[in-house]
């Protein structure tokens, strides 16, 4: 008999098989698409991050549970099948499924909306996306033309990884029920949108002012996901609608009083938004 003690739920073993998980109630693994028989993405255990966050996903996609007084938002919700960690991450909150109250997305990319129809059905509670992009969530399309080829940045590993990994995990599903948000707009948890143009037509940083933290989605990183690099930057021009238009919005990131800022892809980063913005600046285009 394996020692299962020895075994950390959401880890897996060198066959990448999920191993040592049993999650309660409905099945969050179906359709085939099993979040523990991916090759191309590493499950990380959820871990709490910031005061009353904890993320979850994998070592190239993050999603997040934020506590709020009494409940609990879902900040994206990774691919499809991510959700699998869904009570693994409540657990660490001390909060049950009950507990959640909405998913607030960033934007509509599938990394990002891609297990909000699983979570809106298995929670029944509201998805929230801009307005701008609500139609493509609730239709599973893509939004807005994107700035340049990724075929130079396939001599980088981390791209053809990332590639493998959205490919292997299929999709996103349409959103059954979305409700669309407004720039500037008071959010569940305590969050506040706050557009950011570039990434996509409707990406919005979520403000969490209370506390000094931002969800800053995709427009900005500490992990480029086509080249591998570390440090804050804006997301790599390939996958933007306009890196300039991201570049601009930083502007408004700036003013955000914030302690500790949280993203789609790469670490939980320690610091201002001022220091961020300025560190983004310094990086530029990539
Ligand atoms: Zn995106």
């Amino acid at each position: 008999m394996p020692a299962q003690d020895s075994v950390t739920p959401g880890v897996f073993n060198f066959r990448g098989r999920a191993v040592g998980r049993s999650l309660p109630g409905p099945s969050l693994y179906g359709s085939g698409r099993m979040f523990g028989t991916r090759k191309f993405g590493r499950a990380r255990q959820p871990q709490l991050v910031g005061d009353g966050v904890v993320q979850l996903g994998t070592d190239l996609v993050n999603w997040f549970l934020v506590g709020t007084n009494g409940g609990v938002v879902v900040v994206d919700t990774g691919l499809p099948g991510y959700d699998a960690d869904l009570d693994n991450g409540l657990a660490l909150l001390d909060r049950d499924r009950g507990a959640v109250e909405a998913i607030v997305l960033t934007h509509s990319h599938s990394d990002h909306s891609g297990s909000a129809e699983s979570l809106r059905r298995a929670l029944d509670v509201p998805v929230y996306v801009h307005e701008a992009e609500a139609e493509a969530v609730r239709t599973a399309a893509a939004v807005g033309k994107t700035g340049g080829s990724q075929l130079p940045y396939l001599r980088h590993p981390h791209a053809w990884r990332l590639l493998a990994h959205f490919r292997e995990a299929g999709g996103a599903a349409a959103v059954g029920e979305v409700v669309a948000y407004a720039d500037g707009q008071e959010l569940p948890g305590g969050l506040r949108a706050v557009r950011t143009d570039g990434h996509t037509p409707g990406h919005c940083v979520l403000h969490q002012r209370e506390r000094g933290q931002l969800f800053a989605g995709d427009h900005l990183c500490t992990w480029n996901p086509l080249t591998g690099r570390r440090g804050v930057e804006i997301l790599p021009r390939p996958l933007n609608v306009s890196s300039e238009a991201m570049l601009e919005a930083l502007d408004r990131i700036e003013q955000l009083e914030t302690r500790v800022l949280l993203f789609g892809h790469g670490e939980p980063w320690a610091g201002s938004a001022v220091e961020a913005v300025t560190a983004a600046r310094a990086a530029g285009v990539t």
